[in-house]
């Protein structure tokens, strides 16, 4: 049970992904006491080179979170391809077309869906959050009472606020502690994930159909190669300069983001070999399952950048029932990690992060902390689960993931 006294809540976040900034951002916006603790030692300690599709809960969740001039930058680089998913075959024969949702509403600065780099939504997240985010601090637990909450690091310090929320991504080591019964499966899907620089010659190859936000190729035995866009409406470094010059970007390049999916059981190699496999021995196991594909789909994949292939095991949550509300909460991965399958799993922490700012902002004003917390949950889990059977469901048709266990 949590004491319901305080209405200035202090907020420790564990994890500066998307989640744990998004919500970082909006709680300085409310005026909230905020702090981020992030366990690599900087922002560019990993490569987070996932191209990222915002779908409408992205964009609302930006929009209410972050200051109105980083919103706009996003808006003004942000690629627009056509709000549509194509399927094709391995000749590149049309095979059905899902089109998204794309309604707009008077004054909206972005359509519904629009894709950009991990790095370059990230970098905007973290504008302006310097003395808010603390890097080279890995959690690695919690004690809790009913006023406080104290967070355990790895160097011996701790911290302590009146709410924790996990935002640590699938591995989470406060869900590991908080819901021991949560579960986390390997879906036993890998991706070989890389991409291609969209040079012009690249673009004129490509049909004008493909300039779309997913395209998903299909080939026998559940061979899965997906192409993804990202072509931005201005340079990142340009659209910075003139709307918010603290915004440090690195030069960014219209690209193909393009994943490789097939069942591990179905690769010759195992995980720990594509682990270990230089980018070149994984570009040439996938050439080797791409054969007799379109000259199309071989020639994007004979251009993967060395440097950018990696493998990815897919995982996915099992959706649980409630638990009852403490001052210890989650958002994001750390709670419903899904397959890529549906492209949701960064919008739906995007959304948990404006929900979760707009509850603890209600504390402020005079409502319990545990009701804030409770509502937040409940809708977060509706939600997470529903994206995270959808993606599933989505996994097990196209790919032949193991579906969720009961
Ligand atoms: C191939 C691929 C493509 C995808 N494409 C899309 C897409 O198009 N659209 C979409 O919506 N989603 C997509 N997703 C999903 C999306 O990437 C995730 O759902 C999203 O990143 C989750 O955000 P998060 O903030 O919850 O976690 P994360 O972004 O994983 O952030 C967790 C953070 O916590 C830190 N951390 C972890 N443990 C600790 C600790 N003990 N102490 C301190 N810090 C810690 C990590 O270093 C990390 O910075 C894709 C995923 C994959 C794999």
């Amino acid at each position: 049970m949590i004491r319901n006294s305080t209405r200035r809540p202090h907020v420790i976040v564990i994890g500066a992904g998307l989640g744990g900034l998004c919500l970082a951002q909006g709680l300085r916006r409310a005026g909230i006491s905020v702090a981020v603790y992030e366990q690599d030692s900087s922002a560019n300690t990993r490569a987070q080179g996932h191209r990222l599709h915002i779908d409408g809960q992205g964009r609302q969740a930006l929009a209410a979170t972050l200051p109105p001039r980083l919103f706009g930058l996003i808006a003004a680089i942000a690629g627009r391809p056509a709000a549509k998913v194509n399927g094709f075959d391995h000749q590149l024969r049309p095979a059905g077309a899902f089109f998204l949702d794309d309604r707009e509403c008077a004054g909206d600065l972005m359509p519904t869906h629009t894709v950009v780099d991990r790095p370059v939504l990230r970098r905007i997240l973290l504008t302006g959050l310097d003395d808010i985010v603390h890097f080279g601090r890995r959690c690695i637990g919690y004690d809790s009472d009913t006023d406080t909450v104290t967070a355990q690091f790895a160097d011996g310090g701790s911290a302590r606020g009146s709410v924790l929320v996990a935002a640590d991504g699938v591995g989470s080591v406060i869900r590991t502690q908080y819901l021991p019964h949560a579960r986390v499966v390997d879906t036993r899907v890998r991706l070989i994930y890389s991409r291609v620089p969209l040079t012009p010659d690249l673009r004129r190859a490509l049909p004008d159909a493909m300039v779309a936000v997913f395209n998903s190729v299909v080939g026998p035995d559940n061979r899965f190669v997906g192409v993804a866009p990202v072509q931005y409406r201005q340079p990142p470094v340009a659209a910075a300069s003139q709307l918010a010059p603290e915004v440090a970007f690195e030069p960014a390049e219209d690209t193909l983001a393009v994943m490789f999916g097939r069942r591990l059981d179905q690769l010759e190699l195992s995980d720990a070999e594509l682990r270990a496999a230089p980018g070149q021995r994984l570009r040439e196991m996938v050439l080797d399952n791409l054969s007799g594909w379109h000259p199309l789909v071989t020639r994007i994949v004979e251009g993967w950048t060395p440097a950018s292939i990696h493998p990815i095991a897919v995982h996915s949550s099992v959706p649980l029932p409630p638990w009852p509300t403490s001052n210890v909460t989650l958002l994001g991965d750390a709670i419903h990690t899904m397959s890529p399958a549906a492209g949701a799993g960064a919008n739906i922490a995007l959304r948990d992060a404006a929900a979760l700012t707009t509850a603890l902002t209600e504390v402020t004003t005079g409502r319990p902390l545990h009701d804030a917390l409770r509502d937040y949950e409940q809708a977060m889990i509706d939600e997470g689960f529903r994206m995270v059977r959808m993606s599933a469901a989505n996994a097990t048709q196209t790919l032949g993931a193991d579906p969720l266990p009961i």
